[in-house]
């Protein structure tokens, strides 16, 4: 085997590596929830006034009585230092898509020197951490930094081992002292809240008595990459930006189609298991894993659950991704488009709305003709992605996902909706202004006697649509892997809630004088013809398709982050938000900030990267192989031998092509006058970006030239099929 040094070295280490050790698998009825303060435990640990007050709170979000908190905090230290906790943080989920938090011990000492502990509820409610240095959108100036922390009682403390014992992790929501959100966590609860005062004024205008709380549901499918950690520490723009700046691709990819459902390589699944034992002990339902379509690609999806807690899963999920993987000697890839060739990754937000007493309303039932209420809320979907349909690519907008969003292997950057045969044909009647029926499924007979019967599903899966119904939900399938699901479910949530006042005004209205069914099908009817243009259950990867939806449908075509965060600067976005109370302009203004910041710091950063591989590892192989050549052929020719000159010429114009991109790189990268922060994010989507990829092209045709001896990043087939 060629290959320089230390790239040998990695190919060594990897194959004489030592399995991780694991701990034996427990029944997952003793591992369950076992890090978790969980209602189970309250129930059993606190007064039975406190654990009312609890479990009112955690299921209708109704304030909790103050002296509860106190109670609370006693028993949930007494429970986490049981378990050896002697700190405890308020975890938070700022604009960045981390999380953050500040360790604070429990001791305190008496005046006689001894240590003690404290942990009341005014320490549970709230914590301070200097906040400045969190990204606030201008909210704060720096020297009122002042944040702080407040427990959310709906979201279960729990444990958070490490190898120096546990720390007790409380769920927060973080704000500026004037009462801004600075965080993902307020503005989500905040649109749950809207979608349920809109969606209870529907529900009991469509005649239901008993209308519990609704809620949004989530369940987020991850995928990743695994990469062998000896050769991702060779990879400088790994372990910076996630993803290979540089990077001829291997002879084979993933076109043999054999890595999609394959046979995980038992490596692999040792790393799932223990990963999968950590979520079950933190109450994280794991509920499916699999190989993804691209060679060391994976993807692990829990079970949904309510929105807010489903989002502090998904962070706290990446978390324990990335730290298992390392306890394996992988490097997690959760970057949108790690490999350049191959399909990156992306995270599938399932997404239904529903309480105890109607169900889910996006459940349609056998017969969702007459399923009233659920045409409603499907209808009040469809009228959200027309309207709002910039917004969603605009809270999908990274400066990683822009790789993926229309690169015919993720859902294109125009948002439509794909309902499935059978109610894209109710939606049509309804657009004429009648209701016929259901087509149904039947049943799939394989004409085979020991193969049961079963009932087919009515609608197909449209894998090429970036908003998709499923069979009781909507599936949000352009969000990036690295990003919060928060971001999406605010939207979702919002515009449903938009979507349902509407509705509900329109319908009060209606039914003054028609029938319920009537008054629906007519506000239905105004809601297609106005948002049906949405609708659309073809191969949205076509180009007829891109020809379609801009010129004949109006829907926007947003390719790059630069285009779509400005959205958030449109007078209806604004009016949005505010009217339905979840972000104020100036919260919306900050959030439109921070993230422009984001991406311009990630592309700069990167191109700082490309610079600095191309000049100080590519340049120097490059050359000393040149030098090498040019040597052999001028020898050969002293000795008589006439050898061509060809890949000597080849060698010297891609190492001169790459410089001089390296050179103009450098040029648009010191450029600093901008009018706006709008052009300031259009240079990098176009100057930057283009004059990156210009290194990139001639330092990977210098890949394929150089011997492999002397190349010295870990190259594409090497950290995609060695583990
Ligand atoms: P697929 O890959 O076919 O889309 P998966 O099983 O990988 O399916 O993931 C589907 C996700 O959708 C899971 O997290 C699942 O729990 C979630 N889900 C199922 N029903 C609902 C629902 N009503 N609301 C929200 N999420 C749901
Ligand atoms: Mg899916």
């Amino acid at each position: 085997m060629s290959g320089n040094e230390s790239r040998l070295q990695a190919i060594y280490h990897i194959t004489n590596r030592e399995d991780t050790p694991v701990e034996t698998p427990k029944k997952l009825k003793k591992i369950w929830a076992s890090d978790v303060f969980n209602l189970a435990k309250m129930e059993e640990l606190l007064s039975k006034k406190a654990f009312k007050g609890m479990k009112k709170t955690i299921a209708t979000g109704e304030a909790l009585d103050p002296s509860v908190a106190d109670v609370v905090a006693a028993s949930m230290k007494d429970w986490a230092m049981a378990r050896g906790a002697k700190f405890f943080s308020h975890i938070f989920y700022p604009m960045t898509n981390a999380t953050a938090e500040k360790h604070d011990g429990f001791i305190v000492t008496n005046p006689e020197g001894q240590a003690i502990t404290e942990f009341t509820g005014g320490l549970l409610i709230k914590g301070e951490p200097d906040g400045s240095s969190f990204p606030n959108g201008s909210i704060r100036v720096t020297n009122a930094a002042r944040g702080h922390t407040v427990w959310d009682p709906t979201s279960p403390a729990y444990l958070m081992q490490t190898a120096n014992g546990p720390t007790l992790m409380i769920p927060s929501v973080f704000l500026s002292w004037t009462g801004e959100s600075l965080d993902k966590k307020i503005p989500l609860l905040r649109s749950n809240t809207a979608m349920n005062n809109a969606a209870q004024k529907v529900l009991k205008l469509m005649g239901e008595k008993d209308v519990s709380t609704l809620n949004s549901s989530c369940g987020a499918e991850q995928e990743y990459f695994l990469v062998d950690d000896n050769f991702a520490a060779a990879r400088p723009d790994l372990v910076l930006a996630g993803r290979t700046l540089f990077g001829a691709p291997a002879a084979k990819g993933q076109e043999f189609d054999d890595h999609y459902f394959g046979a995980i390589p038992p490596r692999v699944l040792v790393f799932m298991q223990d990963f999968e034992n950590t979520l079950y002990k933190l109450g994280i339902p794991a509920k499916a894993h699999h190989n993804e379509v691209a060679p060391g690609q994976f993807e692990i999806a829990p079970y949904y659950e309510t929105a807010n807690i489903a989002a502090d899963h998904q962070q706290l999920l990446m978390t324990v991704l990335k730290n298992t993987a390392k306890k394996h000697g992988f490097l997690c890839l959760m970057h949108e488009k790690p490999f350049a060739g191959i399909n990156g990754s992306g995270k599938h937000v399932n997404w239904s709305v529903g309480n105890s007493t109607q169900g889910n309303l996006l459940d349609p039932g056998e017969t969702p003709h007459d399923n009233l209420n659920f045409l409603l809320f499907c209808g009040a979907v469809i009228r959200g992605v027309h309207k709002y349909g910039p917004l969603l690519r605009a809270v999908i907008a990274s400066a990683g996902n822009d790789h993926r969003l229309g690169a015919n292997e993720a859902p294109p950057a125009i948002l439509s909706v794909y309902l499935g045969r059978q109610l894209e044909k109710i939606f049509d009647d309804i657009k004429e202004g009648k209701l016929t029926g259901s087509e149904g499924g039947g049943i799939m007979d394989l004409g085979l006697s020991q193969i049961l019967n079963f009932a087919k599903d009515p609608g197909d899966r449209n894998r090429t649509s970036p908003f998709a119904f499923t069979g009781n939900r909507f599936e949000f399938r352009a969000v990036g892997s690295e990003q919060s699901v928060s971001g999406p479910l605010i939207a979702m949530n919002t515009m449903l809630a938009d979507s349902l006042e509407w509705i509900a005004t329109e319908l009060e209205a209606a039914l003054e004088n028609a029938s319920e069914e009537e008054a629906v099908v007519a506000v239905l009817q105004k809601l297609m013809i106005e948002h049906g243009n949405a609708v659309f259950g073809g191969d949205g990867y076509s180009s007829e398709w891109h020809k379609e939806a801009v010129e004949e449908r109006g829907l926007a075509n947003i390719p790059t982050t630069a285009d779509a965060l400005p959205t958030l600067k449109e007078d209806y976005i604004k009016e949005l938000f505010s009217s339905t109370g979840v972000l104020s302009n100036v919260e919306l203004a900050s959030r439109y900030e921070v993230y422009s910041e984001q991406y311009i710091l990630a592309i700069e950063m990167e191109a700082k990267l490309v610079i600095d591989m191309a000049k100080t590892s590519i340049y120097p192989a490059a050359t000393r192989y040149l030098a090498d050549i040019a040597s052999t052929v001028n020898e050969a020719k002293e000795a008589g031998v006439e050898l061509s000159t060809a890949t000597v010429a080849k060698v010297a114009g891609l190492i001169s092509d790459m410089m001089t991109s390296v050179d103009s790189l450098g040029d648009v990268l010191a450029q600093h006058d901008f009018d706006s922060t709008d052009a300031h994010m259009q240079h990098c989507a176009n100057a930057i970006r283009g004059a990156m990829d210009n290194v990139r092209t001639a330092a990977d045709g210098l890949e394929l030239e150089v011997a492999d001896d002397l190349w010295p990043l870990p190259k594409y087939q090497e950290m995609l099929f060695i583990k």
